[in-house]
């Protein structure tokens, strides 16, 4: 851990920590709901939106990474045990029970609203207190909404292409 480093955040370390270890527990299991959602899913353009889906899997690891790499900076310890990924995460895992490309991706962009409120409010708890967190907060926030409006999009050509076949 690096002193001076953790001398300047202007904030319970802990209680950074514990902001951190619940955005990493998230993340994996935003990985997992993405990685398997890209391999089951079923229906019209089911591999554009896969694509997409693999794409947005490898993303959440490394926003996985990057905060891993932050806790330990603070002299953390990353979640150990997947056990606590889901008391942990402040968004839900939903299952992707039902293949249908549309509740796939309904799910997904449920996900990433809600990772763009968590990232929102670490940015919030760290704002002029720990400027290192703040922006690795932006930079995953940002993506998050790169995220949200790629699946809020293929589901609007969905729809379109939907609503062009029933004329
Ligand atoms: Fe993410
Ligand atoms: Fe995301
Ligand atoms: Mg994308």
């Amino acid at each position: 851990m690096g002193t001076r480093g953790r001398e300047i955040v202007g904030m319970k370390v802990g209680k950074l920590l514990n902001l951190l270890n619940a955005a990493y527990a998230s993340e994996w299991l935003a990985y997992y709901q993405y990685w398997l959602g890209a391999k089951i899913i079923k229906g019209p353009m089911k591999d554009a939106v896969a694509a997409e889906l693999t794409l947005h899997a490898t993303e959440e690891l490394n926003h996985a990474t990057l905060l891993t790499t932050r806790i330990i900076q603070l002299g953390g310890t990353p979640v150990v045990d997947p056990k606590q990924w889901f008391k942990l995460s402040p968004c839900a895992y939903d299952a992707p029970e039902d293949p249908y490309v549309v509740t796939i991706l309904d799910q997904n962009i449920a996900g990433e609203q809600c990772a763009i409120s968590a990232y929102k409010k670490l940015m919030d708890a760290t704002k002029d207190k720990d400027m290192v967190t703040y922006n690795l907060a932006l930079t995953i926030l940002s993506q998050e909404v790169e995220h949200e409006e790629d699946l809020q999009s293929l589901k609007e050509d969905l729809d379109l292409m939907v609503a062009r076949g029933h004329k």
